[in-house]
């Protein structure tokens, strides 16, 4: 199914640009006070990749939220991953990922008219990765793979220890007394 849905998505991504978004706000408090955050989780898919985007942004409290509000977001607009990876100014690539970080953190002076803002610290940080969906679909085909090894393993476990071969190494343990003359293990 997994595996199924990421081919999908990998095939669907040469022909549309899908983003899916959370973001959450509210207010936390720290050793430095009360401030307002904003997380982001953006996740991007185009020409064949994937792009996974974390924003954390704080500043000075302009008003109080008692419970952290989360919402989703979906569209398919045009979004080449090449804009979001000029985000970061540290962007490497490596065998088709890409990897970037920013952190910027600058003083606001708070302002007394309306919109209030106190004075004090706006930090925002930012992490992205972009990797190919053929990655994501090789990773979702090597654990059915490995599950069918597993099973024909058992199988043929269970086929030595009824015709009454050793489980180990396959020798005819019939008159061996319980232990393989051939590789030592306890047969059974
Ligand atoms: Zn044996």
């Amino acid at each position: 199914m997994l595996c199924a849905g990421t081919i999908w998505m990998w095939v669907r991504s040469y022909w549309f640009d899908d983003q899916v978004q959370r973001s959450t706000v509210g207010t936390v408090t720290t050793g430095e006070g009360k401030f307002n955050f904003d997380r982001l989780l953006w996740i991007g898919s185009s020409r064949g990749k994937v792009a996974v985007m974390t924003v954390d942004t704080k500043w000075p409290l302009t008003r109080s939220d008692d419970v952290p509000v989360s919402q989703w977001w979906w569209s398919e607009d045009n979004t080449s991953l090449k804009s979001v990876e000029r985000r970061y100014s540290n962007w490497r690539r490596f065998l088709g990922f890409g990897f970037g970080s920013s952190k910027v953190t600058m003083a606001v002076a708070g302002t007394a008219n309306p919109p209030m803002v106190p004075a004090g610290t706006v930090s925002s940080s930012s992490r992205c990765v972009v990797f190919p969906w053929g990655v994501v679909a090789g990773v979702f085909m090597i654990a059915p793979a490995w599950w069918a090894y597993l099973a024909a393993k058992e199988r043929s476990r269970t086929a030595r220890a009824i015709r009454g071969l050793c489980m180990h190494c396959g020798y005819d343990l019939r008159g061996a007394g319980g232990v393989c003359p051939e590789c030592g293990q306890r047969g059974g």
